[in-house]
């Protein structure tokens, strides 16, 4: 059968959506990209809006007063995205993790998420649901989340050190606001725990031995996420990177670490325990050890564009489908057409390139498609 494309121009972002395949065959089930990767795992973006500008995600140069966020009726409804959750999990995915832009700041999230704590797999499971937050205002949400059907959480904090946090918000957040976030967390049951740092050198990589000596003993997973040459924005420098190798080995001098092995395919980070069962921590090395191989990832950007790769410059409009009337099977036939060509390997490729970054590529952002 031929294929007819629907070409779909996004001006947003400066970026061209790419074509939906139109007429491909309703897939039967599982799908399968160009290197044999299934897909599993789906990210939902429920805003392109934050409350931080983290300089890393959102600088506040770039990211300020005249910057046009997207209109409400630009946005996914939360029916539109339970329907096409709805097909993704008909064809493998198995997890949902809630981003943006910071999730919390969409109003009645608790709606959405009773909503997809409601689908089941073809097998009838229930769904692994979950959310990265800021954790600005978990303390306030965390026990309507739980109600509603959300199982954990990830809570990103890149410093204990009040001051070095609050430059790193650039919005001058305190530290202990997300702390009492994710002790109300654990508190109303949201677990397991964990916490994302990104690490800068130069930044906040003194604050590493601090974060890990603090969560060691909580029963919270601390992991350390490189940065990484996300977006266009940010300015990355591959010397503000630390590479999680030199970060373990440091943190070897003071606590006494074994790896474990993954226990699932496609998991990001690298695991290791403390010898003593003190707890896990975690290291995501997404710039100097690439994971493309398993990367089993789909992205939801807030307006419905579905991305492969969180390095991608463009995604495919499934909105368009979703309010043109399209069937959830022609959603399903488009979804595995655009799976069945997937052949992004970003960080794999920069890695065999020397490391170097093509940052100032037009590329989408972080908080418009989620971590
Ligand atoms: N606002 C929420 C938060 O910060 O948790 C969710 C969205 S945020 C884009 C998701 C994750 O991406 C966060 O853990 C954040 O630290 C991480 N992130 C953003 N920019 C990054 C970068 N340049 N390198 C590495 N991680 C980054
Ligand atoms: Fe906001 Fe999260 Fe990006 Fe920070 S990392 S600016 S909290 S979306
Ligand atoms: Fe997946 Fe792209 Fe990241 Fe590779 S670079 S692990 S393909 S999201």
């Amino acid at each position: 059968m031929g294929h007819t494309f629907i070409p779909l121009v996004d001006l947003r972002h400066g970026l061209i959506a790419r074509a939906v395949p139109g007429d491909s065959p309703a897939p039967g089930g599982l799908l399968s990209d160009r290197l044999g990767r299934p897909l599993r795992d789906l990210r939902i973006s429920v805003t392109d809006r934050c409350n931080f500008r983290c300089s890393y995600c959102m600088p506040k140069e770039v990211f300020d007063k005249s910057h046009a966020f997207l209109p409400h009726s630009a946005l996914l409804s939360f029916e539109e995205i339970t329907r096409t959750a709805r097909v993704f999990v008909a064809h493998g995915v198995r997890k949902l993790r809630l981003t943006g832009g910071e999730p919390l700041l969409r109003k009645n999230l608790e709606r959405l998420i009773e909503m997809l704590a409601a689908l089941r797999t073809p097998d009838g499971q229930p769904l692994d649901i979950t959310l990265t937050t800021n954790g600005s205002l978990l303390a306030r949400k965390a026990r309507a989340l739980k109600d509603a059907g959300l199982q954990r959480v990830t809570v990103s904090l890149d410093a204990l050190d009040d001051a070095i946090f609050r430059r790193m918000n650039d919005v001058d957040f305190p530290v202990a606001d997300v702390l009492r976030g994710i002790e109300e967390a654990q508190a109303v049951g949201l677990a397991p725990i964990k916490v994302n740092m990104v690490v800068k050198r130069g930044t906040n990589d003194h604050e590493v031995l601090p974060m890990a000596r603090h969560f060691r003993h909580s029963g919270i997973v601390l992991r350390f996420i490189e940065y990484m040459d996300v977006g266009a924005t940010n300015g990355w420098r591959m010397d503000e990177v630390l590479p999680s190798a030199q970060l373990i080995e440091t943190l070897q001098h003071t606590h006494a670490l074994q790896a474990i092995d993954p226990q699932v395919e496609g998991e990001t980070a690298e695991r290791w325990r403390y010898v003593d069962g003190s707890g896990e921590i975690g290291l995501i090395s997404s710039v100097t050890q690439a994971f493309c191989r398993d990367c089993n990832r789909a992205r939801l950007s807030t307006e419905g564009k579905l991305f492969l790769c969180l390095f991608a410059s463009a995604g495919h409009d499934l909105r368009t489908l979703l309010r043109g009337g399209a069937s959830d099977e022609q959603i399903a036939a488009a979804l595995a057409g655009i799976w069945s060509q997937r052949s992004d390997r970003y960080s794999e490729l920069r890695g065999a390139a020397g490391g170097g970054s093509d940052a100032g590529a037009r590329r989408v952002e972080m908080h418009y498609i989620g971590g």
